[in-house]
């Protein structure tokens, strides 16, 4: 059947969005495929429609929980029962049944830490798998803005499961970052399908702020004015909390915070209710956005300064997916770059910590991650936080290190410098970006390697000359009743609407 045909078919659509049939044309012909498209254009489509032409089943490998949530719901949306989630949501007796009957389901959406469970592959190399997809495929580069390595034995796990089919999926790599994906999957021959990074309808504003300290009430002043929804981004979840409370005193009732350090259940709930229109604004730090799929987000503003202008572009894309105008506002005050510095050197350990661990232990045990993984005392003693922990046990895994403590060490280090000066890169070129006077959309096209627009988008960026009272809430058009018993209804179909609605 005609791809458009299947498309209405399955999914209700007429049209399909950019690259969308390239991709899915390329897989259909037995083509590897590496797609980088915008976020909000439907990637999500070129691996659910292959589906129901693809004998064998879809497995689709996820870097987050919420997300996968998502891409589950919106596949049951579309009327698909055979679908599941294999995290560590799962609790061990529904894990127990989902392993035991896992050739029922179509689509398999499962996390990368799932892959390392050697159960796991082996239920998942009993099946067949026809078409094998790298959802968020950038997080494989340590070159990558978010590099899991978690990610990076994906070529590793797709080779045990056969080299199927594959599909790598992303929004926002550069070529370094694509290069990086194709060799670590191993994919020989493939098929690229790029399109272009921008989004024409989010507006860039810079906004410079005189001083830190004055940007709640300029946060207020934007808030009340702009239409809504919208997410305001914060690095810290202290601030994300501290500004939700500001703005719910301010009368902006519909606020709510979401970040990391709130539990699973809330996370969730909160996520759903901004998506159903129940809250307007969500202070979120960036645990929120991968697969938040509402499509009439109005803007982003971003309150402290981001870390890379991946991130920044992943996460201003969550607006205007339906296509109208949105506005992207980045608060900027001197000195701002200091918070992602500190980030950036904070989640990775100092060649202090490295010494000391390594003269704790200078023999064999500790190039073993098993054994690091049972004491966590030693990571408390050290003072390493969490992801630090992380990257250390992550990088000892790696079969390719040396197996001297030395020379591990050593390459340990340096390891850890590159991230650093990968991570410190990408904040001065943001920073460079906040002051520069030239257009923003087209200093954001030349970074990812892409020619400048010839045409203007018409509300481009502030450098440009774009206005923010245009993004402004539009005044409401309703008309009141004249006398009081008109009032006596109107009001009974307010109440009767609101109940309704609930
Ligand atoms: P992303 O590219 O950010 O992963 P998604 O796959 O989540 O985007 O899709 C974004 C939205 O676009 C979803 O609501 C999806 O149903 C919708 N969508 C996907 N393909 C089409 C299409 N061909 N026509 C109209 N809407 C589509």
């Amino acid at each position: 059947m005609e791809l458009e045909k299947l498309l209405y078919k399955y999914f209700g659509y007429r049209t399909f969005k950019t690259g969308q049939k390239e991709v899915i044309s390329s897989l259909l012909e037995g083509n590897h495929t590496i797609a980088m498209l915008p976020t909000g254009t439907g990637k999500s489509l070129c691996y659910q429609l292959p589906g129901y032409c693809l004998d064998g089943q879809i497995l689709i490998i996820s870097p987050l929980l919420s997300l996968m949530q998502d891409q589950v719901e919106q596949l049951m949306k579309f009327g698909v029962k055979r679908v599941v989630a294999l995290n560590s949501f799962l609790d061990s007796e529904k894990r127990g049944f989902v392993l035991g009957n896992l050739t029922k389901y179509k689509y398999i959406f499962v996390s990368p830490e799932m892959l390392g469970i050697p159960s796991i592959i082996k239920k998942l190399q009993a099946l067949n798998i026809s078409l094998f997809v790298v959802d968020e495929a950038h997080c494989i580069s340590q070159w990558g803005y978010d590099f899991r390595p978690d990610y990076s034995k994906l070529g590793e796990f797709r080779k045990k499961l056969g080299n199927p089919l594959t599909l790598a999926l992303t929004a926002t790599a550069t070529k370094k970052v694509r290069k990086d994906i194709i060799q670590s999957l191993g994919l020989q021959e493939f098929n690229k399908i790029e399109s272009t990074i921008d989004r024409p309808n989010i507006a860039f504003y810079v906004e410079h702020v005189p001083n830190y300290y004055d940007k709640p009430s300029r946060l207020i002043e934007l808030v009340l004015q702009l239409q809504k929804p919208g997410i305001i981004y914060f690095s810290s979840k202290k601030v994300a909390e501290q500004m939700a409370s500001l703005l719910a005193e301010k009368g902006i009732n519909r606020v709510m915070a979401y970040h990391g350090g709130l539990d699973q259940e809330q996370r969730i709930l909160i996520q759903q209710q901004f998506i159903h229109g129940q809250l307007d604004v969500i202070c979120a730090t960036s645990a929120f956005g991968m697969g938040v799929n509402k499509e009439n987000i109005r803007f982003i503003i971003h309150y402290h300064m981001p870390m890379q202008i991946e991130s920044y572009l992943q996460e201003i894309g969550r607006s205007g997916r339906d296509g109208d105008a949105s506005i992207a506002i980045l608060l900027y005050s001197p000195g701002d770059e200091q918070l992602p510095m500190q980030l950036a050197e904070g989640e990775l350990p100092t060649e202090l910590q490295i010494d000391w661990l390594f003269s704790q232990f200078p023999h064999r045990e500790l190039l073993d991650h098993h054994f690091l993984e049972g004491n966590l005392h030693l990571r408390d003693i050290g003072g390493f936080s969490e992801v630090q922990w992380r990257i250390i046990k992550e990088f000892i895994k790696n079969p390719q290190v040396p197996s001297n403590p030395d020379r591990l060490k050593q390459s340990l280090k340096e390891f850890v410098n590159e991230r650093i000066t990968v991570k410190k890169d990408s904040i001065h070129y943001l920073k460079k970006w906040i002051k520069s006077n030239s257009c923003r959309r087209d200093l954001i096209l030349d970074y990812f390697e892409e020619e400048a627009i010839k045409e203007k988008v018409s509300n481009c960026c502030d450098v440009c000359g774009v206005q923010l009272d245009q993004y402004n809430a539009k005044e409401s058009a309703q008309t009141y009743p004249a006398n009081e018993g008109m009032w006596k209804d109107y009001l009974a179909n307010i109440l009767l609407n609101s109940e309704l609605s609930e």
